[in-house]
Parts: structure tokens; C-alpha cells; sequence
């Protein structure tokens, strides 16, 4: 089965979320859990942005990119040479340096922001990826805000990219305005009206603006790109990108469904994690996929029993396989007496039928009046049922 390239961009779009700030050591630190993790490229930052951006790409190429059987370090660049030589400048260091060229192909963009002409817009891409190729062998060339683009137009952007030299051609959904199946058609349209584009590598590159990044990656994956742009968590620029834990447990979980498998160590995902929650100073939801704190927690009585009997009841991912521990039974009004017993069992009491029943209707009324039931609570109770061991 198709192996998926990720290419973690943690380092460069998420530190585009608002209020983040890595400094180069903190992304140094991100990076060694990347390589940890198996990732084969870390796109390590936007070289010419700022004299601490190109510490930070030049630190993990130096530190991580300069071994044998190091990943791919990668550099933003716009299609400028002063972009373009930032980013080689910064990559010294690596064996195997890649150049993301980045250029805009809507109109939008391309009256509104840049204010030039489409024939400017491919003599540019045509320049610009051929100077990177001149420095680096590894060009990656990203059509920016692609899934607003006329694709006819795409395409011969792309295939001036191809032929400039790029290896990669990203398909940005710059503004996560993309549909699943129509994200994915793009995909395939890409491979199949862009001469060279099936020798290639496509790139997911999609935000989350509509909730829809991690469907419209999986859903480019089906259809035949070869290489994920992710973020840890999901952060990004403003709703953020697709979320790297979600798209790889995605594959992980049903590899069949996407005709493709992530050859990725899960085990450090949540400690990257929370790595990655700290340095950022961005809370991960309770609720979120895979990484929230609820995510292999359970409390209605249906289900903890369940739980008890088979953890496949109500568990599709086990938390050990991304490092979160074991799963865990909370106490509330909707727990059952399954999950009661053992939770006394644990606080070292075993209570006869009788008395059990007793203490179960006393929960139940404790529990209705407690925003949440912590296991103080329990231990509490259980000395007015079984004074003599608690
Ligand atoms: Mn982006």
C-alpha cells in the first residue's frame, strides 16, 4: 500500500497562529519529536521572515537535517530570489534541503493582492522555481488558494512548475473553502491534466475553516496525493490546518478506506502533544479527536460497561497506540453501577449487595447536585457505607 509522505508544518503555518511565537530552540525541541515520530520532512520555518525564523530553520538543519537517513528539511519561500536565497542560505546545513516556493494562482490574489496578470503569475513560477532548483534539488512549488483557482489555469501553472524542475506541487486550500469530493477531484483532475504530474508527488495542504481539513487531506489521499501537510494539534493560521494526529490515526485506523497506510511511531503523538500545547500556548478542547483529555475517557453507565466487558464496545483507537495511558471510567449521574464497583474496588472496599445499593442510590443523588464527581467525592461517601476500612 501507498506509503503517505507527512510534512509536518508545525513549524512555520501553525506558528502562524495567532499569539504564537516559537523561538528556535522551543522549535529544536518540537523538531526531535517529529524525528521521534518518523516524520520524513519538518518544514522548518519561513527563512526570510525574520533573523529568529532563520535561526530556527538553520538550528534543525544543522542539529537534525545533517545525518544519514535524516528528514527532509524544508524552508517557505515566496517566489522571490531574496525568499529563495534566505531559505538555501538557512538550509546549508542539511543533506537533503527542500525549497517550498509559494505562489498564488486565483485571480483574487492575483488582481487584488500581488497585481499581476496571470502570464506574469506563470513567468514567475517558471523563474522563481527554476533559481531554486539551481540551488537545491528538492523544489517543492505551491499554488496558493488553488481550491479558488480557474483550474485550467492551475494546471499550466503546475506544469510550468514541473518543468522549471519542482518535484512536489501543493494543492493549498488556503482558506479551507474546499469540499471533501470536490478537494479530492482536484487531486486526481491535477494528475491527470498535468503532463508529468503523475512522476510527481501532490501535496494536501488544508485548513480548517469549515471543520473540513482532516476530510479534505484524507479525502486528497484516496484520490492520489502522495504527501500530507499537518500541524500538530491543528494550529494554524486563523481556524488552523489539518490536524497531523487526526489525518495519521485516520490511516492508521482504516488504512482500506484511503488506499494508503502512515508509517508513522503514533506512540509519541500525545506527548507531542502537549509539547506542543505548551510551547504554543494554545489549549487543546477536551473534546478534541485523539489529543482532547476526554478523548478515552468515559462516563454514561452504557457505555463504562461495555467498557469493562470488551474495550472495543466504545474504543476504535486504543490510548496505549498514541501514548495516552490506559482508558480511563469517570463517575457522574449517568455512570452505572459497574463502573461504581470497580471505582470502590479501587479505594481498596468491597461492599456486600445490601449495603452497595445503598451507597449506589446516595452516589446517585450526590452526583445530580456535583458539577463533576472527583475521586475524593466517592472516598468520602463510601466511609458513611463502610466506616470500618475507609
Ligand atoms: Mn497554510
Amino acid at each position: 500500500m501507498r506509503k503517505i509522505l507527512f510534512n509536518d508544518i508545525t513549524l512555520r503555518d501553525g506558528e502562524q497562529s495567532p499569539g504564537v511565537n516559537f523561538f528556535p530552540e522551543e522549535k529544536l525541541e518540537i523538531a526531535r519529536q517529529l524525528v521521534r515520530m518518523g516524520l520524513p520532512i519538518i518544514e522548518a520555518g519561513f527563512a526570510v521572515a525574520s533573523d529568529s525564523d532563520w535561526k530556527g530553520v538553520n538550528l534543525i538543519a544543522r542539529e537534525l537535517g545533517g545525518q544519514p537517513g535524516a528528514p527532509v528539511i524544508c524552508s517557505m519561500a515566496r517566489a522571490h530570489h531574496k525568499d529563495i536565497d534566505a531559505a538555501h542560505q538557512a538550509l546549508r546545513p542539511a543533506l537533503r534541503p527542500r525549497i517550498q516556493v509559494v505562489l498564488a494562482t486565483s485571480d483574487l490574489h492575483l488582481e487584488h493582492k500581488l497585481k499581476i496578470s496571470r502570464e506574469e503569475c506563470l513567468a514567475r513560477t517558471r523563474e522563481s522555481v527554476a533559481h531554486a532548483r539551481s540551488l537545491v534539488e528538492d523544489v517543492e512549488f505551491a499554488a496558493e488558494d488553488a481550491t479558488r483557482s480557474d483550474p485550467a489555469f492551475l494546471f499550466q501553472v503546475f506544469a510550468a512548475a514541473l518543468e522549471a524542475g519542482a518535484r512536489t506541487l501543493e494543492i493549498p486550500d488556503t482558506v479551507g473553502y474546499a469540499a471533501p469530493h470536490e478537494y479530492g477531484a482536484l487531486v486526481k483532475a491535477v494528475l491527470d491534466n498535468v503532463p508529468g504530474a503523475k512522476d510527481a508527488v501532490i501535496a494536501t495542504h488544508c485548513h480548517d475553516d469549515l471543520g473540513l481539513a482532516t476530510a479534505n487531506t484524507l479525502a486528497g489521499i484516496a484520490a492520489g496525493a502522495g504527501q500530507a501537510e499537518c500541524t500538530i494539534n491543528g494550529i494554524g493560521e486563523r481556524a488552523g490546518n489539518a490536524p497531523f494526529e487526526e489525518v495519521v490515526m485516520a490511516l492508521k485506523t482504516r488504512p482500506g478506506q484511503w488506499g494508503a497506510e502512515a508509517d508513522i511511531d503514533t506512540r509519541h503523538i500525545v506527548e507531542t502533544s502537549r509539547l506542543v500545547e505548551r510551547l504554543a500556548g494554545m489549549a487543546v478542547a477536551p473534546n478534541k479527536a485523539i489529543v482532547g483529555g476526554n478523548a478515552f475517557r468515559h462516563e454514561s453507565g452504557i457505555h463504562q460497561h461495555g467498557m469493562l466487558c470488551n474495550a472495543l464496545t466504545y474504543q476504535i483507537i486504543s490510548p496505549e497506540s498514541v501514548g495516552a495511558g490506559a482508558f480511563r471510567l469517570d463517575l457522574g449521574k449517568l455512570s452505572g453501577r459497574h463502573a461504581l464497583m470497580t471505582k470502590a474496588q479501587s479505594l481498596g472496599v468491597t461492599l456486600d449487595d445490601q449495603t452497595f445499593e445503598a451507597f449506589h442510590e446516595a452516589f446517585k443523588d450526590l452526583a445530580a447536585k456535583k458539577k463533576m464527581i472527583v475521586d475524593d467525592d466517592v472516598a468520602n461517601l463510601l466511609k458513611r457505607f463502610a466506616p470500618a476500612r475507609a
